[in-house]
């Protein structure tokens, strides 16, 4: 629905059918006025239904070649502004229509595909790819879960493992060798 210039195309083939009627009408009088001379009555009435015909197709191009729409944009609104002077500007109602449809038909762009992922539930979960893998220590290491409970201890840090005087092995969080009582770190 979005991918196509529908109201262009709507507006334009209304405003076609008008400036066809508004070209029948200048056909018929012309033929009538210009009967001693049937040449011109008929070269008004190509003239006119032509503009008709034209907006016609520019709306039926415009909506099955929509990569074209800036083309067949020009062609509905020029045909439109010029049935001014070919079909009665399609009764007023071709011209105005054909004005609007042909200058939307021009502005008209394709809507964007939306990623589809992203609208099937990337903000919710992780799409179609799954959650991330759990941590899995290769096989010799440590499991990663032992690691983060060590490293929540972080006063045993600062303490020296060993006394700097006597060598004698530290307990954690002592601030005196339990062995000659120097004092620990620093
Ligand atoms: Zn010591």
């Amino acid at each position: 629905m979005a991918e196509k210039p529908t109201a262009a195309f709507v507006l334009s083939l209304i405003s076609g059918i008008f400036i066809l009627l508004g070209g029948a009408v200048i056909a018929a009088i012309g033929a009538t006025i210009f009967a001693f001379v049937p040449a011109v009555g008929i070269v008004l009435g190509v003239i006119g239904l032509a503009s008709g015909v034209l907006v016609l197709v520019g709306a039926i191009m415009l909506y099955m070649h929509t990569e074209q729409h800036v083309t067949w944009g020009i062609i509905i609104l020029v045909f439109s502004i010029l049935s001014i002077f070919t079909s009665l500007g399609g009764f007023l109602i071709g011209l105005i229509l054909g004005i609007i449809g042909g200058a939307l038909g021009i502005a008209w762009k394709p809507q964007p595909m939306p990623f589809p992922g992203y609208v099937a539930g990337y903000p919710a979960g992780f799409g179609p790819y799954g959650p991330p893998p759990t941590p899995v220590a290769p096989s010799g290491y440590a499991t990663p879960t032992t690691v983060g409970v060590s490293a929540s201890t972080p006063t045993t840090a600062e303490v020296p493992a060993f006394c700097k005087n006597c060598g004698a092995a530290l307990p954690p969080g002592v601030q005196f060798c339990p062995s000659c009582g120097t004092k620990v770190g620093v």
